[in-house]
């Protein structure tokens, strides 16, 4: 509290301090408050999200104004209507004891002749959104020709919105020598221009140091192709019961998209993005700061309304244009002294921007891999015993025992333990026990292929059969369903034809050419011994070992292939036909890519070993927190 008073605060202010619980200053309060109570200065202050710059500037604000003067005297810009309402009532609270009093928030989406009234009254304090703002300045309905104090907060974020215009119309209409401070995450190139532009011989504070995240984050990434992005999110909270986090996406509607994928798998997730309606921000903000839900997916803008401590991991989903931005995420996690760690999920063609973010915050990322499902499956069993060592003894189960007891007598407790954990483990299990590894492995790029870890096979289709290596490429990715990258060196000969998969696909081309027809026509696939080279599978031509087929390549494999044989037709009824009668509807199917053969009568007929089985299925995997 005297480390208030000695900033040189007011007893008014004090008091309100003293009722808040606030007992020392922030950093930047530290640092902010002097200058400003002392100087009629221009201020450009950097600090990080949640180190309390309300208080920085409104503090000053609140002690210099004249409240005896209905006149507006300071203007307080920010990006978004929840945080102009935040602000607001910060203000209102740290200017309880001040008699008179009148801060007044503008904002879009309200009623503008309500707010219009309310200035009518004299506010010596507006806290406002700029569009709105610009919108009644033009109406003549506010008047700011006799402010002495502009903050633009969040100028960051502001700029990002693209307010820079409105920005320069509203401040069009304030006098030349107020003073104007600018509180910003971040300092991009936009905001160090408009500091130029608005501001005079600014000072300069910053908290924590320019550009680099907290000393508590660690950043890690997760390689794998782009359309295993969720699967890979989804592991990640899986190996992590405990997670509480920000996902980050890029726009409004992926936004949506993940919080709703999550809350349909399981997860108690939640999203917070400009097109929800305040009284929705403000139930899901309730519900994540009280860990109703675990996972919050986000915008970078509505974000910024996220004042929670202890969150345990950002998710990058999506990373940012701006490196400045991701220093912002990351900021979100490892406060007050807690570690965090800064999770980006990235693609091959991204892997460049994660070097020139290091780059900027001046720290390495880890590269990680994606936990497999077994050490999911462990995770999870661990944290259930835990828990269950933890869980404190309800007395009024007592009531129930006897009851219980009954039911399990004839089981040791090693039975009881085993079948209680395989309650949680077969859930976890069931889901995880094919999951495939997503992770692409660092340094596999396009068009530089190590041959080791590969395995080239030989296919009796050529070009005979219509087929060119992109053709062909794109069939092979359709039924293996795997990846653009997966399926490479693909050479096509007159009646044969070879390509490469990893290793860790082998088993996989095996087992779906193991029974697998174009045209009517048994398709012959085999290893070639030939490694990179190719000519040496050449010589057995057509047909080839054709015992190979008659060999189930993978266990239960020709079970399920008998199966769909009695669902659909051989040939005719063709590989599109039982791909929808599967449900599978991957992009290339909906474009159509092999219906062109013609008529809708496919080429092509063979099991496609779904990807719906372990990775997409809606069922598997819940988590559930009640
Ligand atoms: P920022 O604008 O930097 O994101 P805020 O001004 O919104 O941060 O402050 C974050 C939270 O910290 C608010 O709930 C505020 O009331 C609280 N706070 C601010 N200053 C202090 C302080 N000195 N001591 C304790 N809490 C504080
Ligand atoms: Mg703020």
């Amino acid at each position: 509290m005297s480390a208030f008073k000695a900033l040189g605060l007011n007893d008014e202010l004090l008091q309100a301090i003293t009722d808040m619980g606030f007992e020392t200053p922030s950093e930047v309060q530290e640092q902010a408050i002097p200058i400003l109570l002392e100087e009629d200065t221009d201020l450009v202050a950097l600090a990080q999200t949640g180190t309390g710059k309300t208080a920085a500037f409104g503090f000053p604000m609140l002690q210099k104004i004249d409240v005896a003067s209905r006149t507006t005297q300071g203007l307080i810009l920010s990006p978004t209507r929840e945080l102009c309402m935040q602000i607001t009532n910060e203000m209102k609270s740290y200017g309880k004891h001040m008699k008179g009093l009148n801060v007044v928030a503008i904002y879009g989406g309200a009623s503008i002749s309500d707010q219009a009234r309310q200035i009518k009254k004299g506010a010596q304090i507006i806290v406002a959104t700029p569009g709105r703002m610009k919108d009644m300045i033009s109406r003549r309905m506010i008047d700011i020709s006799k402010i002495e104090y502009c903050v633009l907060d969040e100028a960051d974020e502001m700029l990002n919105m693209g307010f820079h215009e409105d920005i320069t119309e509203i401040l069009s209409h304030s006098p030349q020598e107020k003073s104007t401070w600018l509180f910003s995450a971040t300092m991009p190139r936009e905001v160090a221009s408009i500091a130029k532009e608005f501001m005079y011989q600014p000072q300069e504070i910053t908290v924590g140091s320019k550009n680099t995240g907290s000393e508590n984050v660690t950043h890690e990434y997760y390689l794998v192709n782009a359309r295993d992005r969720y699967q890979a999110l989804k592991r990640l909270a899986d190996a992590n019961p405990e997670i509480f986090s920000v996902v980050f996406c890029r726009t409004k509607r992926d936004t949506q998209k993940v919080a709703e994928q999550l809350i349909q798998d399981g997860y108690s997730a939640g999203a917070i993005h400009g097109d929800l309606s305040q009284n929705q921000r403000d139930i899901v903000m309730k519900q994540f700061r009280s860990r109703q839900i675990q996972m919050m997916v986000a915008t970078d803008v509505a974000a910024r309304g996220i004042d929670v401590d202890n969150i345990t991991h950002v998710i990058n989903y999506q990373l940012p244009d701006e490196v400045e931005t991701y220093t912002h995420r990351s900021g979100r996690t490892g406060r007050a002294g807690n570690q965090g760690i800064s999770i980006v999920i990235v693609s091959k063609s991204e892997v460049r921007k994660i070097r020139s973010i290091e780059k900027k915050i001046q720290k390495k990322f880890e590269v990680k891999e994606v936990p497999s499902g077994m050490e999911i499956c462990e995770k999870q069993l661990m944290h259930l015993a835990n828990n269950i060592k933890d869980t404190e003894i309800n007395d009024d189960i007592e009531a129930y025992l006897p009851a219980i007891n009954e039911s399990l007598e004839d089981f040791s407790k090693e039975e009881l333990i085993k079948k209680f954990f395989s309650v949680e483990f077969t859930r976890f299990y069931n889901y995880y026990n094919k999951a495939k590894d997503i992770n692409v492995k660092p340094g596999h790029e396009k068009d530089y292929r190590d041959d080791t870890g590969s395995t080239r096979f030989f296919l009796n289709v050529g070009e005979k059969d219509d087929f060119n290596w992109m053709s062909l490429k794109d069939l092979l990715k359709e039924v293996l369903n795997l990846g653009k990258d997966d399926v490479y060196k693909v050479d096509v000969k007159d009646s044969f034809s070879f390509f490469n998969v990893d290793e860790k696909h082998k088993d996989l081309v095996t087992s779906v050419f193991a029974d697998f027809e174009i045209e009517g026509r048994k398709v012959n696939v085999e290893e070639s011994s030939g490694g990179g080279g190719g000519r040496k599978g050449g010589g057995r031509g057509r047909g080839g070992r054709s015992g190979g087929r008659g060999r189930s390549g993978g266990g239960g494999y020709k079970g399920g292939r008998r199966r769909d044989d009695d669902r659909g037709g051989r040939s005719s009824g063709g590989y599109k036909g039982k791909r929808s009668s599967d449900g599978g509807s991957s992009d290339s199917s909906k474009r159509g890519r092999f219906g062109g053969s013609s008529e809708g009568k496919s080429r092509f007929s063979g099991k496609r070993r779904g990807k719906s089985k372990p990775e997409g299925g809606g069922t598997g995997g819940r988590r559930r927190r009640d």
